[in-house]
Formats: structure tokens, sequence, C-alpha cells
């Protein structure tokens, strides 16, 4: 669905007045909110992944908005505890930032700081060590450079070409998703290949774009910090075999805790929508110890939740809605009750 569509869609809920009729049964208890990026608004005219940056004045507002509400903003672990042992608490509100790139240490945390807001990185080990392929920022960077490109999808050898915006916007999308859909490790290997022929350095862009150990070591040593484990590559687990999908989950906890000092508890599905996390990985990080994994699907938390704490639902704060309007309509709980056709948990 497009996002004018979505809007539309928020906009009748809330200008109706439906959401406030529906809040009773749609607030939940608490809820989790998702962000990746938070940089200062730039005027890129190509900027695919711009749904994945906020500015750290909206994020000011999410917070304000959030207190104005009566929610209180509380570490993931606090959260984990209020849903496993419900008190008489007002409704809780957690800050995730999945990928743990640079700016969050330079742009989010000031305002974080500021507010005196706990929050929790999810870290992708390979890439906090430099070696990572964060391939959807390599292709963006393949597309800018590139004037035209030539791109094997799905069987087919196509031809893009990408001078102006427009053109990069629709070759981006078309190799994304083909890219997105591929077996893991013959996804890397096409981002690679496409690299090496546009000479683009894969690895500078990962060290560039994502907190190294000794960044990572200073932010955590904040008690309003959690770090959390993000897998080690970044693969849409449910697409692996499931001793690799274990690896990737148990090892990156390990590897955070060697470096860190302290082992984490708490586990992000890298992507996190049901075609990269189900059942099977559900099951992984309740088996591996995890107190808590967070998945990509939208929704508030309910107290059915307690018995599914390694499949969670989030909120994403997406770059491409970024007013007041839709966090006070986020925090009724109602767009994501209509979206998930009146069910509380949508775990399956
Ligand atoms: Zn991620």
């Amino acid at each position: 669905m497009n996002s004018d569509l979505i809007k539309l869609g928020l906009n009748a809920l809330y200008f109706t007045g439906l959401h406030n009729l529906m809040a009773q049964a749609s607030r939940g208890v608490g809820v989790i909110f998702m962000l990746h990026h938070v940089l200062a608004d730039s005027e890129h005219s190509f900027h695919p992944n711009k749904i994945l940056e906020v500015t750290p004045e909206f994020l000011d507002t999410v917070i304000e908005a959030v207190r104005v509400q009566g929610y209180d903003i509380v570490s993931i672990d606090e959260a984990c505890r209020r849903l496993l042992v419900p008190g008489n608490e007002p409704p809780f509100a957690c800050f995730t930032f999945d990928d743990a790139a640079c700016d969050i240490k330079t742009t989010a945390y000031p305002v974080l700081k500021r507010n005196k807001c706990p929050f929790t990185v999810y870290v992708a080990t390979a890439y906090a060590e430099g070696k990572g392929n964060a391939w959807w920022l390599v292709l963006e960077e393949i597309v800018r450079q590139a004037s035209e490109l030539d791109v094997e999808l799905d069987g087919d050898l196509r031809h893009f070409s990408t001078r102006d915006a427009e053109e990069k916007d629709a070759a981006y999308n078309q190799i994304y998703w083909s890219l997105r859909r591929d077996a893991q490790r013959r996804q890397r290997a096409r981002v690679l290949e496409l690299a090496d022929k546009t000479q683009i350095d894969v690895k500078e862009i990962c060290r560039d774009k994502f907190m190294n150990w000794d960044e990572l070591r200073q932010l955590a040593a904040d008690p309003l910090v959690t770090i959390g484990a993000h897998s080690i590559n970044h693969f849409a687990l449910a697409q692996l075999e499931e001793q690799e999908a274990r690896q990737e989950m148990a090892r990156s906890a390990e590897i955070i805790g060697d470096k860190l000092g302290r082992y984490p508890r708490h586990f992000a599905y890298p992507y996190g929508d049901p075609a990269s996390a189900g059942a099977r990985e559900f099951r992984l990080a309740a088996d591996l110890g995890f107190a808590s994994a967070l998945t990509t699907r939208k929704g508030v938390l309910f107290t059915e939740h307690a018995g599914h704490m390694t499949a969670l639902p989030r909120v994403s704060l997406n770059g491409s809605y970024q007013s007041r309007r839709y966090i006070d309509l986020y925090l009724t709980g109602a767009p994501f009750m209509l979206w998930n056709r009146f069910r509380r948990l949508n775990v399956a």
C-alpha cells in the first residue's frame, strides 16, 4: 500500500474521532517504538531510505506527546517486567533503535539524554566490526553514482537508465525488491558484484554508517542505554537453515557480551516481518534465553503478549509520517487494531 493511501486512512480515522471511540479496547498496556536513523532533514532528490530517518525535532515531539498522554518511558527490561507482572501502573512506551547507526550517538542520544529517556540499541555485530554488507545502503550508493546499470533480476538481464531522481527511484525499487526476496548469501554476492563494477567500497559504507565497538562501549556506559542483539550479518533469519539462524542469534549475543562486557538479554529480528521472522525464530529466541525479541509486525502491547515475549510487535516511526497527529493516533492503538483485523495478537 502506498504512503498516500495510508495517510488518507489515518487522517480519516483521526478526523472522524473513531480512534477515540476505539481507544478503550485498542490502546493496550504499552507500545514499543522502532527507529533506525535520526538525522537533520536533508533535501536529496534521490533518497530511497528516507523512510528509515526521522529528525531530532520529531523525536523530541514524540517524547513529549507520549508523556502528555500519560505514558511512562521505560527501558526494555522494565517493559518486560510490566508485561509479565502487571501492576496498577500507567501505560509504558519503549524506544528501540535497530542497526546501531552512528547518528544514534551523534543526533538521537543528545535528545534522549536531555529528556532522560531510556532506550535500546540493537547491534548487528558484523556492522560493528566494520565488515558488514549493508546492502540496502550500498545499493543506494550504486544507484546514486551510476547513470545506467545492467542487472540480472529474477533470471533476466535488465538495463536501467539511472540519470535523474525519478529513474533512480524506479531502478532502486525494482532492484531492492528482487534482492530482498533472494537467497540471503546470493543477495550479498549480487550486491558485491554490482559494487565492484561501480567501484564502491562496501566496507567503507559500513564503517561510515555504523557505530564501532568503542563508540558502542561509550554509549553503553550510560545507564539510560540497553544494548540488544540484532544477529551477526543482518540476514532474514527465516530464510536460513535452522542451524545457521540459531548461530546468527546466539553468536551475536556472545560477541556483544565479549566486546561490551554484558551479555544482551534482548533481541530484534533483522527486517522483522513475517517472511524474516516466524514461529521457528520465536522458538529459537525463547530457547536461547532472550527475555524479549522484537518483530516489525505492527501493533501495541496487550496483556496477552506476556505469553509471546519473543514475538512482540512494534510501532515504526517512519520518516514519511512525521506528525504529532499520527503519534496521538498510534497511541490509541486504533490503526493497528484495524490493520490486524481486531486481533490483539499477531504471532502466527
Ligand atoms: Zn535492522
